[in-house]
């Protein structure tokens, strides 16, 4: 092995261990050689190199060679390799980002400026490509077909230019570029996947977070608080709105459209004298979550007050974090835990005296859980529970579990109760935060007037990610779990 020269590249060949082209402030004679970091050990063979993208030289494995002139190591690019054993193929270089491609072609490896690495498997790569031919300018849309790809591919070369990987595959002799700035956000390891998946549990509901309505109007990054408070607490009260009918859908699309239903657009919560919903009489309602006989339950519901009276007895609305109290009875009662993430439950609205009849029934489990366990939707709605279609072995243990489930739902001094002001508007996660309130009683000259409506969660959470990329000031932003059933946060 032949020593290195500051700023130079060096092709230094060996006869059995390899050999290896490095370039540095310091090069050493053991097998490891350093330039800041270890780029490579020496126990491959380099055939041929390219040099200044043009020039290609020989380098018989048995003879040193040594490149004295200063190349800048970007413009080195080694091209074919007989190998030893399995390190690496290639090395690029742009200023201190390193392209490093290991696994015989199987794996591509940056080295960031700002230190530490990332890997990324080159079939993956190739999926990710950016070049025109692959990706739609625009609509960021995959043109290349995935099936239309040899099922696996290798990479033959990668160089780090201009912010940018550009990459050649060895299956389909494509060449195309990947932004840096992708694979920097798109990296992941077994680690920061669990680690991610972990730290995406919202926090449990201490306070409800409150925002003025002008500030919303005035203020994006108003909203923008607005909708992290609403990911990380599941809810919050919009204060200070105008007292007048439809507001609650102008609110609303302060977020997002207004989610359609079998109630409408926007639903009126009001004694009436023959309801379609027990919502629109005086009744007390439980602890619920809405709609859970869909398919896909309304992500946002807001509830805006226009009337409600002091002297009107009850009425107040109550609030509980289901996935509180889910935690809880994992807790407490691992088993019944698991029946009540086993079997399903059965909901329904089925109901025909109505202006258009509704025969609606699904079957879901009350507590939603992904792969690692990680709570991801509560279904809990007692008013809309239809005839239990499981094992019959297994019914007594999901009555025991589901009773409770209950208590901590509706006896927990979790439970939050409190009286909505007219020109008050809740807004609250659908999937996540129970809501009910108590029985009342109207008197004389009282009315008690809510309005609602509802939000697609995918809607929210799209919004809130435009949101913070426009007006944020956190790079990475924080993603609690807003139940759209997302593996992931
Ligand atoms: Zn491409």
């Amino acid at each position: 092995m032949q020593g290195c020269r500051t700023r130079s590249a060096y092709l230094l060949a060996g006869q059995s261990a390899g050999f290896v082209f490095s370039y540095g402030i310091r090069c050493g004679t053991s097998q490891r050689f350093r330039c800041g970091k270890t780029v490579m050990s020496t126990t491959r063979t380099i055939s041929t190199v390219r040099v200044n993208g043009s020039r290609w030289l020989s380098c018989p494995p048995s003879k040193k060679l040594l490149v004295s002139k200063a190349i800048p190591p970007q413009e080195i690019r080694c091209a074919l390799w007989k190998r030893f054993s399995s390190t690496l193929p290639t090395i690029t270089t742009q200023e201190n980002t390193l392209a490093v491609v290991k696994e015989d072609g199987n794996m591509l490896e940056i080295h960031w400026s700002e230190g530490g690495k990332s890997q990324f498997n080159s079939t993956w790569l190739r999926h990710q490509c950016h070049c025109e031919q692959c990706k739609q300018l625009g609509s960021g849309q995959m043109l290349v077909n995935p099936s239309s790809l040899p099922p696996l591919l290798s990479i033959k070369s990668a160089l780090a230019v201009n912010k940018s990987v550009t990459i050649t595959w060895a299956e389909d002799g494509h060449t195309g570029q990947i932004p840096l700035g992708y694979l920097q956000d798109n990296a992941v390891t077994d680690f920061s996947l669990f680690e991610s998946i972990q730290s995406s549990s919202p926090d449990p509901l201490e306070h409800i977070p409150e925002v003025d309505y002008g500030d919303l109007i005035r203020d994006k990054r108003e909203i923008l608080r607005w909708m992290s408070d609403i990911s990380s607490s599941g809810i919050s009260i919009v204060r200070g709105t105008p007292v007048k009918p439809g507001t609650v859908g102008d609110i609303a699309e302060l977020i997002a459209p207004v989610q359609n239903t079998i109630y409408g657009h926007v639903f009126q919560v009001r004694n009436s004298p023959n309801p379609i919903n027990a919502a629109y009489s005086t009744a007390e309602l439980p602890l619920h979550t809405d709609l859970v006989y869909y398919e896909s339950p309304p992500g946002l519901q807001l509830l805006h007050c226009i009337s409600c009276n002091d002297n009107i007895i009850g009425g107040e609305s109550t609030f509980r974090d289901g996935f509180h109290a889910a935690e809880e009875l994992r807790q407490l009662y691992p088993d019944d835990f698991s029946t009540l993430v086993r079997m399903a439950a059965t909901f329904q609205k089925i109901h025909y005296e109505r202006e258009r009849p509704v025969h609606m029934r699904y079957y879901r489990p009350h507590i939603v859980i992904n792969s690692l366990g990680c709570i991801t939707a509560i279904n809990w709605s007692p008013p809309f529970e239809g005839p239990l279609k499981i094992p019959a072995s297994e019914i007594d243990a999901y009555y025991m579990a589901y009773t409770k489930f209950a208590k901590l739902i509706e006896d927990s001094p979790r439970k939050i109760q409190f009286r909505l002001k007219p020109g008050d508007a809740v807004v609250f996660n659908n999937r996540r935060i129970l809501h009910g309130r108590r029985e009342f009683k109207l008197c004389e000259d009282t009315d008690r007037f809510l309005e609602g409506c509802y939000i697609n969660i995918d809607e929210f959470k799209s919004q809130l990610m435009v949101y913070h990329s426009m007006y944020g000031t956190d790079k990475q932003f924080n993603f609690k779990r807003v139940s759209n059933q997302d593996f992931y946060h």
